[in-house]
């Protein structure tokens, strides 16, 4: 079959836009559209300098690319890379390899920081000490969305790009229909969160509108190194039964995704509307951003600590 956009031979197929196309036209199509969704919803400014989120895997490798080249095309714009370290054994060594391989190939400036140097802790070390009764990714959230945004902060970042597609963000979306969260609703889209506090670097999703699929199918053309290590505390049964379904209606009504996503920003932007904007506080305890009087970050680490004296 011929490419829908030149004479070459076509390898891949995207049902829900009506078009096959090569391996030269894909990749011409997959960066117009995170072209795309960068100047849509102005996430990079002229002058902005970015900390993009680099684990290592596919979409974060991906991201560098694409965000290497956006920048090479504007004088003004900065890319740095930025890993971050949680701790687990046989899991981080192979994608910080990763990491590194993409940041030497593209001349990007790589960054590592680690939670065990920060907080005291590795994720392996809090495992132990709850016993796997709290959630491995509880923990690990909070304290790398504080150690991604304090390194964002060092660095002079303007800018936190992360590497969530299309799949995570609907996924995402669709957990807090069922869950009847509307407070995380509201903080969808392609710019994070509702509150705006100086101490926040603002962060940015440029791959939100690729599917999962093509972002694989971009690295593997690409021949990106990326590392497919899944973390051993990744517990998704319910991000998986959302998935699926996802995929279901996709194979069903081709296009689905994409206009759950346009649903989803426009009642995101009804929420904001909305919303309260109220000021953040700052936690007793570190003075970072805080809308009680310690923040998540103090009380899991206070709490860590009492396990470790018991
Ligand atoms: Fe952290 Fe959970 Fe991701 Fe592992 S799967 S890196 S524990 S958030
Ligand atoms: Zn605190």
């Amino acid at each position: 079959m011929k490419c829908s956009e030149c004479s070459n031979q076509a390898s891949v197929e995207l049902r829900y836009a009506d078009k096959v196309l090569c391996a030269r036209c894909f990749r011409v199509f997959f960066e117009e559209r995170v072209r795309s969704t960068i100047e849509g919803s102005r996430l990079i400014s002229g002058n902005d300098r970015i900390v993009a989120a680099l684990s290592g895997g596919k979409d974060s490798v991906t991201l560098v690319k694409v965000l290497h080249e956006f920048a090479s095309e504007r004088p003004g714009v900065e890319l740095v890379a930025l890993t971050v370290d949680e701790g687990v054994r046989g899991y981080r060594e192979k994608t910080l390899e990763s990491a590194s391989m993409i940041c030497r190939e593209l001349g990007v400036e790589h960054h590592v920081c680690s939670m065990e140097e920060e907080f005291g802790w590795t994720l392996d070390g809090i495992c132990e000490a709850t016993g796997g009764r709290i959630p491995a990714c509880s923990f690990c959230g909070v304290l790398r969305r504080r150690l991604l945004n304090d390194m964002a902060r060092k660095l002079s970042a303007t800018k936190i790009a992360t590497g969530h597609n299309l799949d995570d963000e609907i996924q995402t979306a669709f957990m807090n229909f069922v869950r009847g969260d509307v407070g995380r609703i509201a903080r969808l889209g392609a710019r994070v969160g509702v509150v705006s506090d100086s101490r926040f670097v603002p962060r940015i999703k440029p791959l939100r509108s690729c599917p999962e699929r093509e972002v694989a199918l971009y690295a593997v053309l690409n021949r990106l190194p990326v590392a497919f290590a899944e973390c051993p505390y990744s517990v998704r049964a319910f991000r998986v039964v959302v998935r699926d379904l996802l995929n279901g209606l996709e194979e069903e009504r081709p296009g689905s995704k994409l206009r759950l996503l346009e649903t989803t920003d426009r009642l995101v932007s009804l929420l904001r509307g909305s919303a309260e904007h109220g000021s953040v506080g700052s936690c007793v305890s570190c003075g970072e951003p805080a809308s009680v009087a310690k923040c998540r970050v103090c009380q899991m680490v206070e709490e860590l600590s009492r396990r470790r004296r018991r």
